[in-house]
């Protein structure tokens, strides 16, 4: 077993997707991002790499590359997947936190896991997902970013 850890956080702006485990929110800012910008998957993904002794996202994905462009994160979370497919690694479990001032994300947490589950081949189960305000504190607390950690173990 090794464990991996992983965090993510992207500015909010006006006019932008707030995508969230694969869940586009209905929010009136949006993540600053070349990708779609989806912190969780994207502290997820770090997670995995770094459990797998294999560096970090940026240098998976880089954001100067034009093909990840807009990328769905979901899709750089089953690449990564496979990069550990090929080394026979896989995901067993993750614990994850979102830190978002608005819109609540109660609602949206079971889709969520469903997503990262789905993509990974794992059991709902396997996968958690909390959500978390700052309380009015720091950037996330004025609503000025959205972030996430996560904690993955793999085999
Ligand atoms: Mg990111």
């Amino acid at each position: 077993m090794r464990i991996g850890i992983g965090r993510d956080l992207h500015r909010l702006a006006d006019g932008r997707r707030l995508v969230v485990g694969g869940v586009d929110l209905d929010s009136p800012v949006g993540a600053v991002a070349h990708s779609d910008g989806d912190a969780l998957l994207h502290a997820i993904i770090d997670a995995m790499l770094g459990a797998a002794g294999l560096g970090d996202i940026g240098e998976h994905f880089p954001d100067s590359d034009p093909q990840y462009r807009g990328a769905d994160s979901r899709d750089l979370l089953r690449r990564a997947a496979a990069q550990l497919a090929e080394r026979k690694l896989r995901v067993v479990q993750i614990d994850a936190t979102v830190m978002l001032e608005a819109p609540k994300l109660g609602p949206h947490k079971q889709t969520m896991r469903e997503h990262i589950a789905s993509d990974l081949g794992l059991a709902p189960e396997a996968v958690n997902v909390k959500a978390k305000t700052n309380e009015g504190l720091d950037a996330v607390g004025r609503g000025e970013a959205v972030a996430a950690e996560a904690v993955v173990v793999i085999e």
